[in-house]
């Protein structure tokens, strides 16, 4: 596999700029790896490179806004993300994390932006206009609710329609004349409810509009949408990709040809760029992904369990559990493993779950997910989106992102908590 990240610098460095970065850029070569190299292996390997100026085989952190421009500079569009210009524009960190991020999903590229709503505005920002339709599902992050269903369809004329995803036939039946875009999550933050892929693929692909996947509650470890039909993928990095909790970071993952309007339009032009160091510190973490990723669906599957098993909880999903109302659409597209993402809730009132989590020692109260610490947060019935969810989940439940501690502690963690309920 040929992983130059580089080659969209060349460009730059043909025009022999004034003071010598091209040796800079000739240094960034990747490793050439064999075609046939296998996740974990990208995972290590995909995006770094031996540095020719140090010898380190670690890619350094550039912290650098602007890089030197060529002889000619009005050769350059200032607005152009094509070679290293302002890092706004593209920097070289970015563009290895890019790299990388590529890789893992089997897509010809990637954009790597500042955060994972980042990565859903510059997308929606860049593909729809005026007049365009999109259909989006019930289960969706906040942030991607926010964009589409109210500054979109209220500021900027593109209509909207909710749709229960989980059902194909709700989507078939949404899709318009106009519609552009179909966008879903899978795993969707926060019901865990999962949608079919190659079928809402197939529905969009019929009507000429685009399928854009919400990756991030299985990664690319367990789900590579874009081998089941869909168009573009979208992860949250600062999740399982990063992993560590320490940084934010979002990508967009597909064809050249949707990545180049949304890097010329939807980068550069709304900025939300990423700072190399986010970019260097998810270079770093994402080595880790495959075997965190294990240890997840190991823990997830065995947390899960366990709670379906107890007499104070009301309603288990996940999707590796046979009682998922999507189980065999999960089994069909989710590999090896569901990802440690659990959403429950117990017998009892809003004040019932607010003890349950202050009683907890191991297990963190807080936002965010795919981090090595377990983390959970109650998501009450006052909640806006409450409705557009099964009544099931209308009492409130909680979001739990199984983390990496030893599985038996995280069991006792809960056994104890509901205990001194
Ligand atoms: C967290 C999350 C996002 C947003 O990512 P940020 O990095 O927090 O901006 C988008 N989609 C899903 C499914 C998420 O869980």
């Amino acid at each position: 596999m040929a992983l130059d990240v580089v080659a969209v610098f060349t460009n730059l460095a043909q025009h022999g700029p004034n003071h010598q970065p091209c040796a800079t850029m000739a240094a960034m070569t990747t490793h050439d790896l064999p075609a046939s190299a296998r996740f974990a292996t990208l995972a290590v390997h995909a995006g770094n490179a031996t540095d020719a100026e140090t010898g380190a085989i670690r890619r350094p952190i550039t912290m650098a806004n602007s890089y030197a421009l060529p002889y000619d500079p009005t050769e350059m569009g200032w607005s152009s993300a094509d070679g290293n210009l302002y890092t706004r524009n593209g920097g070289a960190n970015q563009h290895y994390l890019e790299a990388k991020l590529a890789a893992l999903h089997g897509g010809e590229g990637a954009v790597v932006l500042a955060s994972g709503v980042a990565a859903l505005s510059a997308t929606f920002f860049s593909l729809l206009r005026a007049g365009d339709h999109v259909v989006f599902s019930n289960v969706t992050y906040i942030a991607a609710y926010r964009l589409l269903n109210e500054l979109f369809n209220g500021k900027f004329g593109v209509e909207t329609t909710i749709v229960d995803a989980t059902d194909p036939a709700a989507v078939a039946e949404a899709i318009r004349p106009n519609t552009k875009l179909v966008h879903i999550e899978t795993p969707g933050n926060p019901t865990v409810s999962v949608n079919d892929i190659a079928a809402i693929a197939a529905l969009a692909h019929q009507a000429g509009a685009l399928l854009v996947v919400d990756n991030t509650f299985a990664s690319p470890y367990n789900q590579r949408p874009l081998e089941l039909g869909a168009d573009l993928v979208i992860e949250s990095l600062t999740k399982y990709i990063n992993g560590h909790g320490d940084s934010l970071g979002g990508g967009i993952v597909g064809r050249q040809d949707l990545l180049a309007p949304i890097r010329a339009q939807g980068q550069v032009n709304l900025g939300g760029s990423i700072s190399p160091f986010a970019a260097w510190l998810i270079m770093r973490g994402s080595v880790t992904l495959p075997l965190r990723m294990r240890q997840h669906n190991e823990s997830g599957l065995a947390v899960a369990g366990y709670l379906e098993g107890l007499d104070r909880v009301r309603f288990v999903t996940y999707p590796g559990l046979p009682s998922h109302p999507q189980h065999d659409v999960a089994a069909r597209q989710m590999s090896p493993g569901y990802g440690g993402m659990i959403a429950f809730g117990l017998d009892g009132d809003k004040d019932v779950h607010n003890r349950f989590v202050s009683n907890l020692r191991v297990i963190t109260s807080a936002v965010s997910l795919g981090h090595d610490e377990s983390l959970i947060v109650f998501l009450g019935p006052d909640d806006e989106r409450q409705h557009l969810y099964p009544a099931a989940y209308h009492q409130g439940f909680f979001r739990f992102s199984v983390g990496l501690e030893d599985t038996a502690d995280l069991i006792e963690d809960i056994d104890q908590a509901l205990a001194r309920l």
